[in-house]
C-alpha cells in the first residue's frame, strides 16, 4: 500500500533536492521554513512594512537572485531591480509564477506574496512609468535574502495531457528541459492528494510542470511536443484513462504563452483535427506526492497511454 502524503508542500521532494543541488537557488516547492525573528515575523506573517530606507537589500546592486527569506523560493532577479527612490527594493518584474498578487486588505493596493509559503513581500504598483515594464514590485528587505552569483535563466510551462506519468516521460527527453514535475492544476481544492484528484470532482487536471532553459528550448517547441505526445482530440480523458482529471489543457502563465497555444491549436484545426485541448490561465500548480514523480523512469517501463505522433 502506497503511503499518500496529504500535504506534498511539506515534503522535500526529489525535484526540490535536484534544484537545490543544481541551481543553488530554491526554485520550486521549498519545504524547509526558516524560523523568523520578531521583526521578520511582523513583516512576513503579520504583513507589516519596514521603515523606508532601512532595509539591507535596498542598495544591493550585485548580480544575483532575491529569494523568500522564509522559504527560499527565488522571487526576483537582480536584472529587474531598479532605484525607484521610494526607500524599498524595487523590481519591474518577478520570476513568473513565484510571486502571487492578491487584493490588499486596504481595498486599494495589490499585495504580493511568495507563491510557495504565502509570506508577505510588499505591494505591486503599475502605471508609474519608472521603467518600460511600467511595474514596481515594492518589497520589504526583511522579506528577502540575496544570493549573489550569475543567474541561470530558467522558465516553466504547465501542460495537462492525461495521466501525468506519460507526459512527464516524453517531455523530459527534450533538449533544454531541466526537470519535469507531475502534479495538479486547475481545481478548487488546495494541496489536493492523488486520491482526491482521482475521484474526479476537485476540478483538477493531472498536469506537469516543465522547467526549461529558455536559451536552449522555447515555449513553442515544448507546446508543439505536448500536442504530439498525447491525443489532443480526445474529449473525455486520455487513452484508457477516462475522467475529468485526464482531460487535455494548456495552462498559460502570460499572454504570450496563451497566444502560442491558440496558434498551435488553430494550426492543428486547419489540418482537420478537432482539438479538445482547453487553454486556461494557470492559477497554482501543486506537485504530486513524491512516489508519482519519474514513475516510468523508476519502473523501467514505457507509458501505456502516450506516444509520439507527428501532427504538425
Ligand atoms: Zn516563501
Amino acid at each position: 500500500m502506497l503511503k499518500l502524503h496529504r500535504n506534498p508542500g511539506r515534503l522535500l521532494s526529489r525535484y526540490s533536492a535536484l534544484l537545490i543541488l543544481s541551481l543553488g537557488v530554491l526554485m520550486a516547492q521549498n519545504t524547509t521554513y526558516k524560523t523568523l525573528s520578531p521583526e521578520e515575523k511582523r513583516v512576513i506573517i503579520d504583513k507589516g512594512t519596514e521603515a523606508p530606507f532601512s532595509g539591507d537589500l535596498l542598495y544591493e546592486k550585485r548580480e544575483g537572485t532575491f529569494v523568500c527569506r522564509q522559504c527560499g523560493t527565488a522571487l526576483f532577479y537582480s536584472a529587474n531591480k531598479f532605484d525607484s527612490g521610494c526607500g524599498w527594493p524595487s523590481f519591474d518584474d518577478a520570476i513568473p509564477g513565484h510571486v502571487l498578487e492578491v487584493p490588499d486588505a486596504d481595498g486599494r493596493r495589490t499585495e504580493i506574496l511568495c507563491a510557495n509559503c504565502k509570506g508577505h513581500l510588499g505591494h505591486v504598483f503599475r502605471g508609474e512609468r519608472f521603467t518600460p515594464k511600467n511595474t514596481r514590485h515594492c518589497v520589504n528587505s526583511l522579506s528577502m535574502d540575496f544570493i549573489p552569483g550569475s543567474v541561470e535563466r530558467s522558465a516553466t510551462a504547465v501542460f495537462a495531457g492525461g495521466c501525468f506519468w506519460g507526459v512527464e516521460y516524453y517531455l523530459q527527453q527534450l533538449d533544454g528541459v531541466k526537470a519535469v514535475l507531475s502534479g495538479y492544476s486547475g481545481g478548487r481544492v488546495k494541496n489536493p492528494s492523488y486520491q482526491e484528484v482521482s475521484r474526479g470532482n476537485t476540478g483538477h487536471y493531472e498536469a506537469v510542470e516543465v522547467r526549461y532553459d529558455p536559451d536552449k528550448v522555447n515555449y513553442e517547441t515544448l507546446a508543439r511536443m505536448f500536442f504530439e505526445i498525447h491525443d489532443p482530440t480526445q474529449t473525455n480523458g486520455q487513452g484508457p484513462d477516462i475522467g475529468k482529471q485526464y482531460r487535455s489543457a494548456v495552462f498559460y502563465r502570460d499572454p504570450e504563452e496563451k497566444q502560442i497555444a491558440k496558434k498551435l491549436i488553430a494550426e492543428l484545426e486547419a489540418k482537420g483535427y478537432k482539438i479538445a485541448t482547453k487553454v486556461l490561465p494557470l492559477d497554482v500548480f501543486y506537485p504530486a506526492e513524491d512516489h508519482h514523480q519519474d514513475y516510468y523512469f523508476r519502473k523501467g517501463t514505457l507509458p501505456y497511454c502516450h506516444g509520439y505522433v507527428k501532427r504538425f
